[in-house]
C-alpha cells in the first residue's frame, strides 16, 4: 500500500513538474517576478497596507495572490481577471487569516489548546475551511505553532502553548482539519506561521530579539513547525525575528539548509507583513540589499510589501540575483496552484451558490459551543460554589459582562459582528435561566481607569466602549445590583485585543479599575464566581487569595455566552486543562514546567541562600501547566509498568486506572510525563508525552494505557543527532504536571 502511494505520489508529480515547466519556458522574468508578488487587498486592517489599483495589478500579471479581502463576487471578479485577460491565465491565491473560525468564531488557538481535544481542533478548522472557501478564499495563514514560555507575549493567544509535544498534535490536527487531502473545493492551502522561533521573543515584548541554543531550539521550538510540514502543510510563513541575529525573512541557514535540506520539506515560503523591508530597521543593508537576501535565502514570495516586484528585474539585470533563484520561487508557487487543482479549475473554490448558507449554520454553531465549553478551565472551586443553581437573584457584573464584540478575542477579522454577533455573558446567562432566576446586570467599571491604556488594548473598538460616567458612579452601580442578589457573577480580564499581536503586556494582573471592582464586591460577603477573560497566562494571585469560584473563559468566540452558563449551570462539567502555566508573578517569566534542573535547584518550594530561588516568592507556579479543576472528583491508582526494563527495539506499557468517585459525569485529560534521569546533556525535570481525554460517568473506572516508544524518549543531543540513551526513565502519569504518580524503568542499548 505504502508503496502504491509513493509511485502514485511520484507520478502525480512528474505531471506537475512538466506542467509546470512546460509553463515556466512561457514566461517572461516580469511574469515570474509578478507570481512572487502577495498585495494586502485592505479590507481588513492586519498591517500597514497602502491602497493600490488591484485590477490594474492582476490584469498586468503582476500578483500571484492577494489576502485581506473577502465577497465571492469581488473574489471571482479577481480570479477571472488572472485567468481570462492575462497572457497565461496563471490562476490566484486568495488568502486571509482564518485563525479561529470564519464566520463561526471558535475560541482563540491558545484555549482550543487547553481542551486537549484533538478531533474538536481537526473539526474546527474544517468547519473554517468550509465557510472560507465557500466565498472563495483557497488559504488561511494559520495554524500559528510557536512556543512560548513568556505571557508578557500577546501572541501567546494564537498557539498552542508551552509545549512542544502538545503543540505538535495541535498543529497536525489543525493542518488536517484545513487542508484534508486537498481534493475538495472546501479544503484549503495551510500556513505554518511563523518560521521560525517567534515565540521566544525577549522580554514577551513583540517583534523583539529571538537568542537561543541550538539544542532548545530542535527539543523545545522546532517540533510543532516539523510537525505541521510532515502532515502536508503546503506553506509556511518566515517570521519577523532575527535568529542568530539574522533576521529570519533572510535566514538561509533556516529557510534553506533546515527546512529544505535537513527537513526535505517541499512547500511554499511567503513572508510576514513587510518582513524583507523590515530587515533594513534590523540593519541588513538597503531595500535592493534585503531583497536579494530575502530571495537567496529561500524565500517564495513577499507579503504586502512589493520588495520583488520593485527590485528584482534591476537586481538580475546587475547579476545580485540569479535568474535560478527567481525560477525557483516562481516553480514553488506555481506547483502549489497546481497541488491546490487551480490549474485544473481556476474557479475550483467559486461554486457555492449562496455562501452566506454556509456560514454559522446550527451544526458549526453546536461545534463552536462544545468546544467553547471544553475550553474553559476552572481554576478554583471552594465548596463546590460552582454550579449555580438557576434560582434566587443573579448579579452579573464587569465591563466583559454585556459585550458581543469581545466575545471574539483576537485575529477574528474575518466574521461579521454585526450580521453573526457572538453570544454575550449576559445573554447566556439570561437565556440559561429563563424565568427561574433573576438577573441583574451592572457595567461596574472600565477596563483600566486611564483611558489610554484602555485604548491600546482595544484597537478594533467594537461594543466595549469607554463608560464616561465617573468610577464612583459605576462602582455604586455595581455595588447596589450585588447587594440584592444571592450570588455575584463577576466578568473581567482581558479585552480581546490586549492579546494577540503587538499586544505585549509588562504587568498580567487585573487591570486596576476591575482589580478594585473585585475588591469592593468581596466586601459584600456574598459568593463571587469570577469569569476570567484572556489570551494569556495572567497574574490571579489576588483572585485565587480572595474569591471562592475562578472560571478561566479566555475569548470563546461566536457561542461563547452560552458555553459559559452551560459551565456555570452545570449542564456541561469543566474538563480544560491550561496549557501555559500561570504565574505568581511576572517576575517569574519566561518559564516552563518542563525546565532543566540547576545544580542548585533545592525544593524550590521558598527561598533558601545559595540555591535558584527567589527572595521574594517561591518558584512554584500559581496554577500549573496540565491544571485545570471539575465538578467531579477523580481518583488516580499508581503508574502501573508492564515491565522494568526496555531493549533497543521494544516498548512498554505505562496505565493507571482513573475513576470518577463524585456524582457527576465529565471528562478528564490524563497526562503522561517522562524524564530522562541521565542524558549527554541535562534533561528537562519532566516532558509531556501523552495525553488522553475521556469520559467517566459518576462510579465509573477506566484503565488508561500508554505505549511507550523508543521515539517518545529520544532527544537531539548536542550534536543535534536524535536519540535515545540507555538509563533510567522515570514515568509520571496525573492530572496535571505537578501531581502525578512515578515509576521507573532501564532503557538497554544492544552491545555493539
Ligand atoms: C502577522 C501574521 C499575519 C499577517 C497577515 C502579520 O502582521 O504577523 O500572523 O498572518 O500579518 O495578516
Amino acid at each position: 500500500m505504502a508503496l502504491l502511494i509513493t509511485i502514485g505520489i511520484t507520478a502525480d508529480n512528474r505531471k506537475r513538474d512538466a506542467f509546470v515547466t512546460n509553463l515556466m519556458q512561457k514566461m517572461t522574468v516580469e511574469e515570474k517576478i509578478g507570481q512572487l508578488n502577495l498585495p494586502d487587498y485592505g479590507q481588513f486592517d492586519t498591517g500597514i497596507s497602502g491602497r493600490q489599483d488591484f485590477m490594474q495589478l492582476v490584469s498586468s500579471g503582476k500578483c500571484g495572490g492577494l489576502f485581506n479581502l473577502r465577497g465571492q463576487d469581488k473574489i471571482r471578479e479577481l480570479q477571472q481577471l488572472a485567468v481570462e485577460k492575462t497572457r497565461l491565465g496563471i490562476p490566484l491565491l486568495f488568502g486571509l487569516d482564518i485563525i479561529h473560525g470564519f464566520e463561526t468564531t471558535f475560541p482563540i488557538p491558545l484555549a482550543m489548546a487547553c481542551s486537549w481535544d484533538m478531533d474538536g481542533i481537526r473539526q474546527a478548522a474544517r468547519i473554517a475551511a468550509i465557510e472560507g472557501s465557500a466565498e472563495g478564499l483557497n488559504w488561511t495563514f494559520s495554524p500559528m505553532v510557536d512556543i512560548c514560555h513568556d505571557g508578557r507575549w500577546g501572541r501567546v493567544a494564537e498557539g498552542a502553548g508551552e509545549d512542544p509535544f502538545l503543540g505538535s498534535a495541535v498543529a497536525r490536527a489543525t493542518v488536517e482539519g484545513y487542508q484534508g487531502d486537498m481534493k475538495r473545493a472546501d479544503q484549503i492551502a495551510a500556513c505554518v506561521k511563523h518560521f521560525a522561533l517567534y515565540g521566544a521573543a525577549e522580554a514577551g515584548r513583540d517583534y523583539n530579539t529571538v537568542d537561543m541554543s541550538p539544542v532548545r531550539m530542535y527539543n523545545e521550538y522546532l517540533p510543532p513547525y516539523k510537525a505541521a510540514f510532515d502532515a502536508g502543510a503546503l506553506t509556511a510563513m518566515s517570521s519577523f525575528n532575527t535568529i542568530n541575529c539574522v533576521p529570519a525573512s533572510g535566514n538561509r541557514w533556516l529557510l534553506t539548509d533546515l527546512l529544505r535540506g535537513e527537513w526535505g520539506w517541499k512547500g511554499m515560503v511567503v513572508t510576514d507583513y513587510n518582513a524583507p523591508f523590515e530587515m533594513v530597521s534590523h540593519g541588513m543593508g538597503t531595500n535592493a540589499e534585503v531583497t536579494v537576501q530575502s530571495l537567496k535565502a529561500g524565500v517564495d514570495m513577499d507579503m504586502a510589501d512589493a520588495a520583488f516586484l520593485t527590485h528584482l528585474k534591476k537586481e538580475l539585470e546587475e547579476k545580485r540575483v540569479a535568474m535560478a533563484d527567481i525560477d525557483r520561487a516562481c516553480r514553488r508557487i506555481l506547483e502549489l496552484k497546481y497541488d491546490m487543482g487551480l490549474f485544473a479549475d481556476p474557479y475550483k473554490y467559486l461554486k457555492v451558490k449562496n455562501p452566506e448558507n454556509m456560514m454559522c449554520t446550527k451544526e458549526h454553531l453546536q461545534a463552536a459551543r462544545k468546544m467553547a465549553a471544553e475550553t474553559f478551565v476552572l481554576l478554583k472551586n471552594e465548596d463546590n460554589l460552582l454550579p449555580l443553581k438557576k434560582q434566587g437573584t443573579i448579579a452579573v457584573v464587569g465591563p466583559l459582562a454585556n459585550t458581543s464584540t469581545n466575545m471574539f478575542g483576537t485575529w477574528a477579522v474575518s466574521v461579521n459582528r454585526e450580521k453573526h454577533p457572538a453570544v454575550t455573558v449576559l445573554e447566556g446567562i439570561r437565556q440559561a435561566v429563563g424565568t427561574l432566576a433573576e438577573v441583574l446586570y451592572a457595567k461596574g467599571s472600565n477596563i483600566y481607569y486611564d483611558a489610554k491604556i484602555e485604548q491600546n488594548g482595544n484597537f478594533r473598538g467594537g461594543d466595549l466602549v469607554r463608560d464616561e460616567r465617573t468610577a464612583e458612579e459605576l462602582l455604586q452601580e455595581a455595588m447596589d445590583v450585588a447587594w440584592k442578589s444571592d450570588v455575584i457573577i463577576a466578568a473581567v480580564g482581558e479585552t480581546g485585543e490586549m492579546s494577540g499581536e503587538a499586544s505585549s503586556r509588562s504587568q498580567l494582573s487585573t487591570p486596576d479599575a476591575q482589580a478594585d471592582l473585585l475588591k469592593a464586591l468581596k466586601t459584600l460577603g456574598k459568593p463571587i464566581v469570577v469569569l476570567y477573560f484572556t489570551g494569556r497566562p495572567v497574574v490571579l494571585k489576588w483572585e485565587q487569595e480572595n474569591v471562592p469560584a475562578i472560571l478561566n473563559v479566555w475569548f470563546g468566540g461566536s457561542e461563547a455566552g452560552h458555553a459559559i452558563a452551560d459551565v456555570v449551570f452545570g449542564d456541561v462539567s469543566p474538563s480544560g486543562k491550561l496549557t501555559v502555566s500561570f504565574p505568581q508573578n511576572e517576575g517569574q517569566l519566561p518559564y516552563t514546567y518542563a525546565s532543566l534542573n540547576t545544580g542548585r535547584s533545592g525544593t524550590g518550594k521558598w527561598f533558601s541562600k545559595f540555591t535558584s530561588a527567589y527572595l521574594d516568592v517561591s518558584n512554584d507556579m500559581l496554577y500549573p501547566f496540565g491544571y485545570g479543576l471539575s465538578y467531579t472528583t477523580f481518583d488516580y491508582s499508581p503508574v502501573k509498568l508492564d515491565r522494568q526494563e526496555m531493549s533497543e527495539g521494544q516498548q512498554l506499557k505505562a496505565s493507571v486506572v482513573v475513576t470518577n468517585t463524585g456524582t457527576r459525569a465529565a471528562d478528564e485529560v490524563v497526562q503522561l510525563y517522562i524524564r530522562d534521569m541521565v542524558g549527554s546533556i541535562a534533561r528537562p525535570v519532566k516532558e509531556l508525552k501523552g495525553f488522553r481525554r475521556i469520559h467517566l460517568e459518576p462510579g465509573e473506572s477506566q484503565n488508561v494505557t500508554f505505549d511507550i516508544t523508543e521515539d517518545l524518549l529520544k532527544f537531539y543531543n548536542a550534536d543535534l543527532k536524535y536519540v535515545v540513551e540507555p538509563g533510567e526513565f522515570q514515568v509520571m502519569i496525573g492530572r496535571n504536571s505537578e501531581e502525578v504518580s512515578k515509576a521507573s524503568f532501564e532503557y538497554k542499548a544492544r552491545r555493539r
